[in-house]
């Protein structure tokens, strides 16, 4: 075993946690962030030390909020059995073989959590660090918890203002087990940020050796490593060996850069003034309460995961009426389906073209964060919120 893995980490466990040896605890990560927080740690110091070539490398900042990829397995073979959220991305990166071939890495401590343990505001937090660092830096790789990677990729994608490569990575198993693809996905992450090939793509999301848009890509299993998919779209491109392939651009790469930043600009929001968007699955008779009690706690805008092209039951379908009418609640309409577009559309209800009711969510949210009118948000979906290509007559 690993030095690394030997060592006892001042830790929390996180939730997300797999065993049942550990109980999980669940803390607030700004709280933790306070502790860990505010060092960037040069593990390639760009001149003592270093030759010249190494100088001339790009630089990467490895951004850490946690996960299973610093996740602590409770033996060697233990795949599922481990804390997530454990080890120091410091460390991590330090025993990370032959990265002085690659990059200057250094690495920020975010937090040290299980994925869905982080709040929105946590998220914006994160977006503006992400921006600090690319002022300095020529790419930056996040790595999280891989249950809500899609999310905290695409707010990362609608948010950070600079067009540097941004690339989320994590693990499905423990850095600390055999065959762990914790490694090889963090040193494919720094590989992929330093190779500048994903400038102006927005932020991407790396695993597997495959990387894919933030806007598309889906978890699709529970354990396997081979989890995250753009369904049916497929994935942007491959990490091989020293190429780095890049078979597609989100069509977000092909905007002018002057139209190429989303609206949302965090820099200018109050944290404050983030808005609570909620989601609400519709199933066969779906009933009453999910859509009436999300208003009454204070939702302005529902996403629904509705069936076929959109389609909600009867009583979801009165609800929605009714917080329409009376509190002006914004919807939009996704597919519970996986894939596919929708075209569900009316008095503050929004198609959310191919997007998953999860990515929708984070779309509205920030629209709503930023403007309450149905028309702008509308605006925004259609060109922000859609990855539709189109090419300019010749
Ligand atoms: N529970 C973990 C998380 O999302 C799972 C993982 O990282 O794969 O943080």
């Amino acid at each position: 075993m690993s030095t690394l893995s030997m060592k006892v980490m001042k830790a929390t466990l996180a939730i997300g946690v797999t065993a049942a040896a550990f109980a999980p605890v669940i803390y607030t990560p700004s709280t933790y962030a306070a502790e860990v927080t505010g060092t960037v740690i040069s593990s390639t110091p760009p001149t003592a030390g270093s030759t010249p070539a190494v100088n001339k490398l790009p630089k990467v900042e490895v951004i850490a909020t946690g996960g299973t990829i610093a996740g602590q397995s409770a033996d060697a073979t233990s795949f599922a059995n481990y804390r997530a959220g454990t080890l120091l991305i410091a460390d991590m990166v330090a025993e990370l073989p032959d990265k002085n071939k690659i990059a200057q890495v250094s690495t920020y401590q975010f937090g040290n959590s299980g994925s869905s343990a982080y709040s929105i505001s946590d998220l914006y937090d994160l977006s503006l660090r992400v921006d600090q660092a690319l002022k300095t830096q020529d790419g930056v790789v996040v790595t999280s918890g891989t249950d809500t990677m899609e999310e905290i990729a695409y707010f990362l994608d609608l948010t950070v203002r600079s067009s540097k490569p941004v690339v989320v990575t994590g693990s499905m198993r423990p850095w600390t087990v055999i065959g762990s693809d914790a490694q090889a996905n963090l040193f494919n992450a720094i590989k992929l940020a330093a190779s500048g090939k994903t400038k102006y793509f927005g932020t991407v999301l790396m695993l597997n050796d495959e990387f894919h848009a933030a806007r598309e890509v889906t978890k699709s299993n529970s354990y396997r490593t081979d989890t995250f998919i753009t369904p049916e779209l497929g994935a942007l491109g491959y990490i091989d060996e020293d190429g780095v392939r890049v078979y597609r651009a989100p069509a977000r790469a092909l905007l002018p850069a002057s139209t190429w930043n989303t609206p949302f600009d965090l820099s200018k929001l109050n944290k404050s003034n983030l808005a609570k968007v909620e989601i609400a699955y519709s199933y066969q008779d779906a009933g009453a309460g999910a859509i009436s009690s999300f208003v009454a706690n204070g939702a302005a805008g529902i996403v629904t995961a509705g069936t076929g092209a959109g389609g909600i039951s009867r009583a979801m379908s009165a609800e929605r009426t009714a917080a329409i009418a009376d509190h002006n609640t914004m919807f939009v309409a996704t597919t519970r389906t996986g894939s596919g577009s929708n075209y569900s559309t009316g008095k503050n209800i929004i198609a959310g073209d191919n997007l998953n009711a999860a990515h929708a969510r984070l779309m509205l949210l920030l629209s709503l964060s930023f403007s309450k009118d149905f028309d702008t948000i509308k605006g925004w979906f259609d060109t922000y919120g859609s990855a539709q290509v189109s090419v300019p007559e010749k």
